[in-house]
């Protein structure tokens, strides 16, 4: 997974910071949060040409954060797919172009950050703001 690693120090490096929120808006990505019913977290539209990440508005800051880096991740990795693909039902889906877009969140959420000597895996994710449904999926 060593492209997914390469592509989130090229946006940070273009963006100028690690931080999703920052990232997206150096690059013009909109963000908006809208009300997305209990299932869905976020999802990437493209359409002509303006980037937007969608959050579901029901989510606590963490779980946005995480869905913000996630949708950079479908950004970064997949700008070219459409909507309809890219509205899944929970993060959690294991396809190859969610766990793409999970790694490259867990990826641009941990850069940098260095664990506490006596901190587990998990305890470090968590601090790093990735939730522990994601932490299973990738064990
Ligand atoms: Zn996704």
């Amino acid at each position: 997974m060593g492209y997914i690693r390469a592509e989130v120090h090229l946006l940070i490096q273009s963006a100028g910071t690690s931080d999703p929120l920052e990232i997206a808006a150096q690059k013009n990505i909109l963000v908006l949060y809208e009300n997305l019913g209990t299932n869905i977290w976020g999802y990437f539209t493209n359409a002509n040409r303006i980037p937007m990440i969608h959050v579901n508005n029901k989510l606590d800051e963490v779980a946005a954060r995480f869905t913000i880096a996630h949708e950079l991740g479908h950004y970064a990795l997949h700008p070219k797919l459409n909507t309809p693909f890219l509205k899944h039902n929970t993060l959690l889906s294991v396809d190859r172009i969610e766990r793409q877009a999970n790694l490259f969140a867990m990826h641009l959420l941990t850069i940098g950050r260095m664990p506490e000597a006596d901190a587990t895996l998990a305890s470090f994710l968590s601090q790093c703001g990735i939730p522990e449904e994601i932490h299973k999926l990738y064990r």
